[in-house]
């Protein structure tokens, strides 16, 4: 493909792209496949001679598109929403263009400058305290990272660093290995697997703290652990937070929690992966307070902000703590450019339309939950997500959720809440709408009269 071809290709690929965004509500939202279902269907060898790209392309609908999960289409309530808009996909074109590896000042000094300020625009549009802000007096600063789960392991890995700098700084014949088998760190029983991985990853222990009725880790709950490992000779050293758990949004105490990690050198990581894209809403940001006593933040805007995937930012108070080791892989692609163009193509208030008209129809789907005795809400619905559950037995709720995958209509997965099998209704696509929620929870309702009807005979 020489630069002619590309410049019809590229078109015509664009138009493909919108084609198939602005038609996916008509496609199944889940692929009818067994796995497997591609190896068949391609060569079990890589070509030798060049092929023409119209081929290529009868393949992207013969050989894909059957397999596709789509998630942007408005039927899609899964896990949570997967940021997408034309602005960040346009910018990522011109990523794959510059093509540099920004992993130096050098290597493509507007990769690395955009990318600070970039952190610092989004710092801002969530109030940060200073501190966190690199184009300030204070000595924090950003870095995107490819992923929440990066991001929890970075800070992890800062952490036990400064842990074990401390204790040698008292008792300098203790040895790193010695120090590692006393550390501990602490998360909610309601974090992401993500976190549990990273202690395993950096070789510390991790306890989880049992959460209270609103699946929120509180500060004493955290201290009497605290206090019991001391006691046992061990060294606390780092909590992770969550804001917006996986299962049900939420939100630790992060006022109580953040004195006592200050009071006892624990280093605390927010996890608000997906939260964290609503703080850009004053009426939001109060969730938020208690950021204050933290040492390093995250969030996705590939989840929520309507950047791509992908593009996870974090934040540190010290950049002291984390230099030499801001990310993992040394290379780093010029992810800034999408927030760069979705920023400015949206404004903050663009951005914040989003989030509400999101957030609304959440509400919406719940009062309809509501108003109808079969089912129960869960948990309290805060922002997108409504968990809830036809009123009786987990298997009865199995076998709804089964029957709503089958039909391919709308797409949804489970979450367990105190033992109970809960279904997770996230608003995720930005072209969901109201008609698209009232179509949803019909067919829920349609698919319930039937499951209760067998039932009762
Ligand atoms: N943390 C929380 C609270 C999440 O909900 C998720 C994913 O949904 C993650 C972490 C993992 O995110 P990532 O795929 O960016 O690592």
């Amino acid at each position: 493909m020489d630069a002619a071809e590309f410049r019809r290709r590229g078109k015509e690929m664009v138009d493909y792209v919108a084609d198939y965004l602005e038609n996916i509500e008509k496609r199944p939202v889940y692929p009818d496949l067994e796995p497997g279902y591609l190896r068949s269907l391609i060569p079990n060898e890589a070509p030798l001679e060049p092929e023409s790209y119209e081929d290529i392309i009868k393949d992207v609908e013969r050989v894909i598109m059957p397999g596709v999960t789509h998630w942007h289409s408005p039927y899609f309530f899964a896990y949570f929403p997967a940021a997408s808009s034309y602005p960040a996909m346009v910018a990522d074109m011109l990523c794959g263009a510059i093509g540099c590896i920004g992993f130096s000042w050098a290597a493509s000094p507007a990769c690395t400058e955009l990318e600070t300020v970039m952190l610092d625009w989004l710092g801002k549009m969530l109030q940060l305290p200073e501190c966190f802000i690199a184009g300030t007096h204070g000595r924090g600063g950003g870095v995107i990272q490819g992923t929440a789960s990066e991001a929890t392991l970075m800070s992890l890995l800062a952490a036990r660093c400064k842990a074990v700098r401390r204790v040698q700084a008292i008792n300098a014949k203790k040895s790193e290995s010695e120090i590692l088998s006393k550390l501990v760190a602490y998360t909610s029983d309601q974090a992401h697997s993500s976190v549990e991985r990273a202690a395993l990853i950096g070789a510390v222990m991790m306890r989880k703290v049992p959460t209270d009725n609103h699946y929120a880790v509180r500060k004493e709950m955290l201290k009497k652990m605290v206090e019991e490992d001391k006691a046992a000779g061990l060294i606390p050293f780092y909590f992770c937070a969550t804001l917006g758990t996986t299962p049900s949004c939420a939100f630790d105490h992060l006022t109580e929690l953040g004195p006592l990690c200050n009071e006892e050198n624990m280093w605390m990581h927010i996890d608000a992966a997906y939260a964290g894209s609503a703080f850009i809403c004053p009426e939001f940001r109060p969730l938020l307070n208690g950021v204050e006593f933290a040492d390093s933040f995250n969030f996705n805007p590939h989840k929520w902000l309507l950047v791509n995937f992908d593009c996870s930012a974090m934040w540190v108070k010290e950049r002291a703590d984390i230099i030499g080791h801001w990310q993992i892989p040394l290379g780093r692609r010029f992810r800034s450019l999408k927030m760069w163009f979705v920023f400015r193509m949206y404004g903050l208030k663009g951005l914040q339309a989003h989030i509400r008209k999101q957030v609304a129809l959440a509400k919406e789907f719940e009062s309809l939950v509501r108003a109808d005795k079969r089912f129960e809400i869960c948990a309290e619905v805060v922002l997108g997500l409504v968990c809830f559950r036809l009123k009786g037995s987990n298997e009865l709720n199995q076998e709804l959720l089964k029957r709503i995958t089958k039909s391919r209509e709308i797409h949804l997965v489970p979450c367990q809440l105190s033992g109970r099998f809960v279904l997770r209704f996230a608003i995720c696509a930005r072209s969901t709408e109201s008609h698209h929620i009232q179509q949803a929870w019909q067919h829920i309702t349609q698919l319930t009269f039937e499951l209760l009807q067998e039932a009762s005979h």
